[in-house]
């Protein structure tokens, strides 16, 4: 392992190796960042979770897929969702008419949403938009929707069931949680393809819950997974997530909120799990064959996450 490991760092390439990435909106994007310096975007592929989309003021709105682009693209502001230096008069002109959107969105962001509807409506399937826009950014990471469904992921509430971007944004994650419904979406033949392409995937440290669960709702993901070597890299540390509500709807399935939770929410197929080092779970908590690994998973800025995207490629076996 160290001769390779000593290479990759010197000359900030993967050694060849291609790399699948599943992701939700925040925390795996700020891994992607990193991977990014190890990988070229070429080797890179990111299966991300579309049960956040929503259709606002006309056209579809798909958060993850989103902020998965603009971080490629080098242009994602610094909250994890939208562009770097956009403006929002169009969205505060709706709000004074009395149009209230669900989502802040900006003016570079809603050209985006605009071109990704009107191929839809024009026919195109949501991974030929997807790819489309990567086309629009010269991106060679292939950016691809887990399913051309449409797979809202609902929340039942004590407040009644509702879109998880009402959970989110309208009622600021507030309510008590008792279920979280993702939908199941047909498997594209882009993401059986990439999945037929590598022997390995990566996990992202997202919601495992909003984020990964949907994904791993679409039919045959699980299957492909437990055939495949799988590296997660968990969003909890302590028994607290870093931002969201990964605790809530944890504990809505009856899991722990703790890293031991989402190794046993993954357990199907889980092979490694990178916990940050300050985490208080050991090898012997987890689950069947496991491996525990510990790392710096707090991606506070570039350096954080080209750490830890170091520890992964480390980790990934050559043919992946
Ligand atoms: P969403 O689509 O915006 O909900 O974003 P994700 O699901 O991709 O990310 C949210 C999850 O990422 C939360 O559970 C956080 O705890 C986790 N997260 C955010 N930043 C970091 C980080 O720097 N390190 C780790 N380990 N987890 C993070």
């Amino acid at each position: 392992m160290t001769y390779p490991f000593i290479l990759e760092k010197l000359t900030g390439t993967s050694g060849g190796r291609t790399l699948l990435l599943l992701s939700g909106g925040t925390g795996s994007p700020k891994l992607l960042r990193g991977l990014l310096f190890y990988c070229s975007g070429a080797q890179v592929t990111v299966i991300a979770n579309t049960g956040d989309d929503i259709w606002i003021s006309g056209n579809l709105v798909c958060p993850d897929l989103d902020t998965v682009i603009y971080t490629a693209a080098g242009i994602v502001s610094e909250r994890w969702w939208g562009i770097n230096g956009d403006t929002f008069r169009t969205h505060e002109r709706l709000a004074s008419l009395g149009h209230k959107e669900a989502l802040i969105i900006g003016e570079l962001d809603r050209a985006i949403h605009i071109f990704r509807s009107d191929l839809l409506r024009r026919g195109a399937t949501l991974t030929d938009a997807t790819l489309a826009m990567c086309a629009s950014f010269e991106l060679s990471t292939a950016v691809l929707p887990m399913t051309d469904d449409f797979v809202p992921t609902m929340i039942v509430t004590d407040n009644g069931e509702m879109h998880i971007q009402d959970f989110l944004v309208r009622y600021q994650q507030a309510p008590n949680v008792s279920q979280v419904r993702c939908r199941t979406g047909k498997m594209t033949k882009e993401v059986q393809t990439a999945l037929n392409e590598h022997r390995s995937v990566v996990i992202g440290p997202s919601n495992p819950i909003s984020s990964i669960g949907p994904i791993l709702a679409v039919n045959g993901m699980q299957q492909a997974l437990k055939d495949r070597f799988v590296i997660a890299v968990s969003p909890i540390i302590r028994g607290e997530p870093i931002s969201g509500p990964a605790g809530k709807f944890m504990e809505s399935r009856g899991l722990p909120v703790s890293s031991l939770g989402v190794a046993e929410f993954y357990s199907d197929f889980l092979d490694v799990l990178i916990v940050d080092g300050r985490d208080d779970i050991s090898q012997s908590d987890l689950p069947g064959d496991i491996e525990l690994l510990r790392a710096d998973t707090i991606m506070y800025g570039v350096e954080q996450s080209k750490n830890l995207a170091t520890e992964i490629v480390r980790i990934l076996p050559s043919q992946s």
